[in-house]
C-alpha cells in the first residue's frame, strides 16, 4: 500500500468511528461529502463519478451517494486495478447536484460557500478534497502533498479556503493574521494543482484533517532526517579538520627529519628542540597536546609560533617541503 493510501485509510477510519460515536456535527458531515463530491474528476449533470485507487474512499463515496438518493451503488474494478463508483442515472445525479446547490450547468465548477456552515466545517470539507483529489508522497522520498482538479476556478477556491483555515493557539485563542498553512499552486500538463512542500506545513495539514497518525509518521522522519544531517555535517566537519591536522603534522615531521639529518637537532635553540623532539615522538599530537606537554607549558598559539620557526629553518637549510 502506498503512503496517500494509507493516510486516506485513516482519515475514513477515523472519520467514520467520529461519526458512529456521534462526534462528528451534521454541519460537518455534509461539508466533508461535499468536498469529496465537489473534488471529483465529474460532477455534473451529464457525469458524476470517482475513480480511485482506495477502495475505502469508493465505499464512501457510495456510501453518501446513497444517503442523498436512497439508491445503492456498486464498485467496479477498472483493468488498471482502481475502484470506480459511478451515478448513471441522470435524476440520481440532478439529486447530488441539488443537495449541494448546483445546477450541474455551471460553466466554470466552483465552491458553495453554503455548503459550509461554520469554521468547524473547514476541516471536514478539506479532508473529502484530499480523499476525492489529493496524494501525498512517502516522506521517506520527499515531503509533498497536494490536491489535483481540472478546474482553474474551484483551485482558486481552495486556495482561499485554506488561507482562512486558523488553529487556535496554546491558549486557545486564535491569530487571524497568520497564516498556518504555506499553499502553492502550479498548472501541471493541464491540470490545477494545490500543493504543500515543506514538511512542517504537510504535518499540520495532516493533523487539522484528521490524521495525527501520519502526521506524527512525517514528523518522526523529519526529525530523524534532520538529526542525520546534523550528524554527518559535524562528520565530515570533524573529518576536514583530522584531515588538515594531520597534513601539518606530517609536513612538521618531514622537516624535523631534515634539519636531524643535516645538521642534528642540537642545531635547534632548546626550546624549539624540545618540541621538535615531541613532535617527531608523537604524530597524533595536537597543537594544545603539544603545549600541554612541554617542560614549560605554553599557549596553542605559541606552539604554533615555534613549529613556523622550525618550519623556517628548515627551509633555510635547503628543505623543499
Ligand atoms: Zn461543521
Amino acid at each position: 500500500m502506498s503512503f496517500a493510501s494509507d493516510v486516506k485509510d485513516e482519515l475514513i477510519e477515523k472519520s467514520e468511528l467520529a461519526r458512529a460515536m456521534g462526534g462528528m456535527k451534521e454541519c460537518c458531515i455534509h461539508a466533508e461529502m461535499y468536498g469529496i463530491f465537489l473534488f471529483c474528476r465529474d460532477f455534473s449533470s451529464t457525469n458524476i463519478s470517482i475513480k480511485t485507487e482506495n477502495q475505502s474512499v469508493a465505499l464512501m463515496f457510495a456510501n453518501y451517494a446513497e444517503s442523498i438518493t436512497g439508491k445503492s451503488y456498486t464498485l467496479e474494478q477498472t483493468s488498471s486495478g482502481k475502484y470506480r463508483v459511478n451515478i448513471k442515472k441522470a435524476d440520481e445525479r440532478r439529486q447530488i447536484l441539488e443537495h449541494f446547490g448546483h445546477t450541474g450547468q455551471e460553466v466554470n465548477r466552483r465552491m458553495y460557500r453554503s455548503n459550509l456552515e461554520d469554521d468547524c466545517c473547514l476541516a471536514a470539507l478539506l479532508r473529502g478534497a484530499f480523499l476525492s483529489c489529493g496524494t501525498i508522497t512517502d516522506p521517506e522520498k520527499d515531503y509533498h502533498l497536494e490536491f489535483v482538479m481540472s478546474h482553474k476556478v474551484l483551485s482558486n477556491d481552495l486556495l482561499k479556503l485554506i488561507t482562512e483555515i486558523h488553529l487556535p493557539l496554546e491558549d486557545g485563542s486564535i491569530d487571524y493574521n497568520k497564516n498556518e498553512f504555506d499553499p502553492k499552486y502550479i498548472l501541471r500538463r493541464g491540470v490545477h494543482v494545490v500543493y504543500f512542500k515543506d514538511s512542517e506545513s504537510i504535518e499540520n495539514v495532516l493533523t487539522f484533517m484528521g490524521a495525527p497518525d501520519a502526521s506524527l509518521e512525517v514528523m518522526g522522519i523529519r526529525m530523524y532526517k534532520d538529526m542525520r544531517n546534523r550528524v554527518n555535517r559535524k562528520m565530515n566537519f570533524e573529518n576536514a579538520n583530522a584531515g588538515r591536522a594531520f597534513d601539518a603534522a606530517y609536513r612538521q615531521i618531514e622537516a624535523i627529519r631534515f634539519i636531524e639529518e643535516e645538521k642534528g637537532l642540537g642545531f635547534l635553540p632548546d626550546e624549539l628542540r624540545e618540541l621538535a623532539q615531541l613532535r617527531l615522538e608523537n604524530s597524533d599530537f595536537t597543537l594544545s597536546d603539544l603545549a600541554d606537554n612541554l617542560k614549560e607549558p605554553i599557549s596553542k598559539s605559541g606552539v604554533n609560533h615555534r613549529l613556523k620557526k622550525i618550519l623556517e629553518m628548515a627551509e633555510g637549510l635547503g628543505w623543499k617541503g
